[in-house]
């Protein structure tokens, strides 16, 4: 595996693939790699004859400091885990490589996909998401890239964005990867404590269960039924529950049956923040 740490080193690398007519595939994460990003790096290497993955904590898209500071790092674990599925090219860039002296985001309209649930949340994060994603594109010029359901709603504006900007990149999105009890996997969850790892998979059973309620009952008395079963819960702190149209991302109220819906969800344990999501269907 070839690693690189500046752009016009990985440029000209790329260069010489792209000459040979070979497809690229790519994969951005933030690091401390766990299954979920394997299963869309073995994806990318099965449909593409070169594996790029990037590993890139983008300070643009935090709103909170602290979690930015206290984001876990892995670098070496991640490179034995990279070498293990067979990626071909790594890039670790700085922040100064990415950004030079100006750490902001480019302002993008994701016609109001953005202003959905996370982007309620967290200020400007899919700016920034946006942001490091159209840069990397720039960078990397894959023919494929791969992104997580498990950040629905940021595959969702990548697609917009690369739509609405004319990117000649496809967008996959891959099925959230859980561990055996349910819980997402995240980066994020080395930092839970014991007990709110304990607690953590009830989001999942919370999601199932609404799954099934979805079938039959109406969207207000699935949504008090969340809220109640989180109260019931002191050591997780519901932030929001939400069932949406997959395409506008829009809250719904009244289910319609020619539509396409998901439940998402946002909860505390302690200081760290989880997000799940699931696909519904009318009469299940
Ligand atoms: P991150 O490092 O958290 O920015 O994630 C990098 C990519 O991996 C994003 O496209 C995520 O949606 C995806 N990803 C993260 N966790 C999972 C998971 N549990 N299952 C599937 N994809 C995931």
């Amino acid at each position: 595996m070839k690693i690189f740490t500046t752009k016009q080193e990985l440029k000209d690398y790329l260069s010489t693939i792209k000459a040979k007519n070979k497809s690229i595939g790519f994969v951005p994460t933030m690091g401390a790699l766990h299954e979920g990003h394997l299963s869309l790096i073995k994806k990318a290497a099965t449909k593409n004859d070169t594996t790029v993955v990037s590993i890139f904590v983008n300070p643009t898209q935090f709103d909170n400091v602290e979690d930015l500071k206290k984001y876990p790092k892995t670098l070496e674990n991640d490179v034995k885990l990279l070498k293990s599925v067979s990626c071909d090219i790594l890039f670790t860039p700085s922040v100064e490589e990415i950004y030079s002296e100006k750490i902001t985001s480019e302002k993008f309209n994701f016609d109001g996909l953005e202003h959905q649930m996370e982007g309620k949340f967290r200020d400007g994060h899919f700016d920034g998401v946006g942001t490091i994603v159209k840069t990397l594109f720039e960078i990397v010029t894959p023919n494929k890239a791969y992104f997580g359901e498990k950040d629905f709603q940021q595959l969702q504006i990548i697609k917009k964005m690369v739509q609405k900007s004319n990117l000649d990149v496809k967008i996959k999105g891959c099925p959230i990867f859980r561990e055996k009890d349910g819980l997402a996997m995240s980066s994020r969850n080395t930092r839970l404590t014991k007990e709110h790892r304990e607690i953590a998979p009830l989001i999942y059973k919370i999601l199932k269960k609404t799954k099934k309620k979805f079938g039959t009952e109406n969207v207000t008395k699935v949504n008090k039924w969340v809220e109640k079963q989180f109260k019931k819960h002191p050591l997780l702190e519901l932030e929001y529950f939400t069932i949406a149209d997959e395409k506008t991302l829009k809250t719904v109220i009244i289910k319609e049956s020619n539509n396409k819906y998901r439940a998402f969800i946002a909860v505390f344990a302690g200081e760290i923040r989880l997000i799940d999501n699931i696909r519904l269907k009318i009469n299940n």
